[in-house]
Parts: structure tokens; sequence; C-alpha cells
């Protein structure tokens, strides 16, 4: 369409990670020739400025992708500022019309992480119909959604969580494990089938550095495992700019190819 793609990323506030999380998305964006820009806003930006920004950025004609860096300062209403986002701009894939749309099967921006999971499955080549899918996790950002890709890509799906009796048994017949549950270590070598293949989407910071959900031992076993760092968090970011290619090619009414 003759323009770059143009991401905008919104971050609130000052909390470390989320300023790493910014920086690196932008790094990012303009490495692959898109349009980048970010707003860097004070902690104590009010709902309303906050709002306004959100709709200065969906009628921008330049801009494609808008993603607000969560969490957002404990004042601010995330639900009200994620559905105020443009749908066909929420490259978050977090916006209520894109979680229905995941939820139907129909096209639709879906979220990073767990997109980024499901390409690293089917990057194996292996067929994902009829597999045994385990998801750990449940959250809105990555557990659940992961596991309506997976059921969509045909995998018999269990999600299990914080009050799964034996998730140990859950693990040990899938095969596919894909574990977001924020605990350092927390799946066991001797929980997993051997062959199977392990996506690692936990990053937790730990005296030594980063570490995953997963044992490292599960190396062993696993007939694949991602690693921490390295392996979803650079997928992450890659499907972010997947997402915002994609809708600046539906917005120009472009084939959209990947
Ligand atoms: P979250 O919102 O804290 O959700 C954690 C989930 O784990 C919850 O559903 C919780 O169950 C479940 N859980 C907790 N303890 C459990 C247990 N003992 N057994 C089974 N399930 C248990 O976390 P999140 O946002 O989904 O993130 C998960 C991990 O992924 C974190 O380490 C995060 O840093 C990482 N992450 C990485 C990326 C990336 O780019 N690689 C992106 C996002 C998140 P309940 O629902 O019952 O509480």
């Amino acid at each position: 369409a003759g323009r770059p793609a143009g991401l905008s990323v919104v971050l609130v506030g000052d909390d470390p990670a989320s300023a790493v999380y910014v920086r690196s998305k932008g790094k990012a964006t303009r490495a692959a020739g898109m349009h980048g820009v970010e707003h860097v806003l004070p902690a104590d930006t009010t709902q309303p400025a906050l709002m306004t920004l959100v709709d200065r950025l969906n009628a921008d004609p330049a801009i494609d992708g808008i993603l607000v860096q969560l969490p957002l300062p404990r004042h601010l209403d995330e639900w009200a500022v994620v559905s105020r986002i443009d749908p066909d701009k929420d490259v978050d894939g977090l916006h209520p019309v894109n979680v229905g749309r995941l939820a139907n099967g129909v096209p639709g921006l879906r979220p990073c992480t767990p997109l980024g999971s499901l390409l690293l499955l089917e990057g194996l080549g292996a067929p994902l119909a009829g597999q045994e899918a385990v998801v750990l996790g449940r959250s809105q950002l990555v557990g659940r959604p992961v596991a309506q890709l997976l059921v969509n890509a045909n995998c018999t799906v269990t999600v299990a969580h914080s009050r799964t009796r034996d998730v140990a048994a859950h693990v040990g017949r899938a095969d596919i494990v894909i574990a977001a549950v924020g605990i350092p270590g927390f799946v066991k070598a001797d929980w997993v089938k051997p062959g199977a293949t392990v996506i690692d989407v936990g990053i937790n910071r730990v005296a030594g550095g980063l570490v995953g959900d997963v044992d490292p031992a599960v190396a062993e076993v696993a007939g694949a495992l991602t690693p921490v760092p390295g392996g979803v968090g650079p997928m992450t970011i890659a499907c972010l700019l997947r997402n915002t290619l994609e809708a600046a090619c539906r917005r120009e009414g472009v084939a959209f190819g990947l």
C-alpha cells in the first residue's frame, strides 16, 4: 500500500519490567522497517487522558496497531482502556471483540504469546489434529487463549489451574504441554511423557536471572522444549509485528500472506 505498517505502544508509569518490554517492542518494530511510536505517560495519568490518547490513535491513519502495556497503575481501569481500542487495531488481541472472534474460531487478531506458542508447535511440522494438549494456567492473557487456539487446531485440550487435582497425572498423558503458571521449575521431568513437546511460557525473575516454569531436566525427557529466555519471549514480539502487519493489510485491503 506504499507505506510502512504503524504500531503505537503506550506505557503508563515507570514499572521497570514494563519499560524493558516497551523498549524492546519499539526497537523490534523499527528494525522490521515499521513505523513505531512509543507514548510514555506519567504514573498519575488520569483515565480520561488515557482514553483521549486511545481515541487519537484509533483515528490516526498511520497507526495500524495499538498496544497498551499492562499492568496499568491501579487507579486506571484496564478493562475500559482495552475495550476502547479499535478492535481492528487491537494487536494484543485482548479486546472483547477479538476474544469473541477467537472463541468462535473466526479470523481476528490473536493474543501474541498464545499465537507465538502455536506457531512454534506448527513449526515442528507434525499435525496438531488429535494431539493431547495440556495447558497449565487459565489466565486471560495466556492460558485461556492458548487453549482456544489449540482447540481450533483440533487438539484435545485439558486446562489445569491452581484447583486442579493431580496436575502431574494430566501432564503425563500430554503430547503437548504449555506451561503458563508463573512458578519457577514447576513442571518436573518425571511428569512428562517421553517425546512430548513442551512450551515454556513462564518468565520468572530469580536470583540467578530469568527462568521458566519448566525444570530444565525436562529437556532429557521431552522431544522438544523451548528455552527461557529465548523461546516464547521473542515469539511474542515477532507475533506483535505480525499482528501489526496483518492489521495494516486488512485496513489497506491487501492480502496478508503470513
Ligand atoms: P497469571 O495470570 O498469574 O496466571 C497463572 C495461572 O497459573 C493461573 O491460571 C493459576 O490458576 C495457575 N496456577 C497457579 N498455581 C498453579 C498450580 N500450582 N497448578 C496449576 N496451575 C496453577 O500468569 P500469566 O499472565 O498467565 O503468566 C504465566 C507465566 O507466563 C508468567 O511466568 C509470566 O511471566 C509468563 N508470561 C510470559 C510471556 C512471554 O512473552 N513469554 C507473556 C505473558 C506471560 P488460578 O487461575 O486457579 O489462579
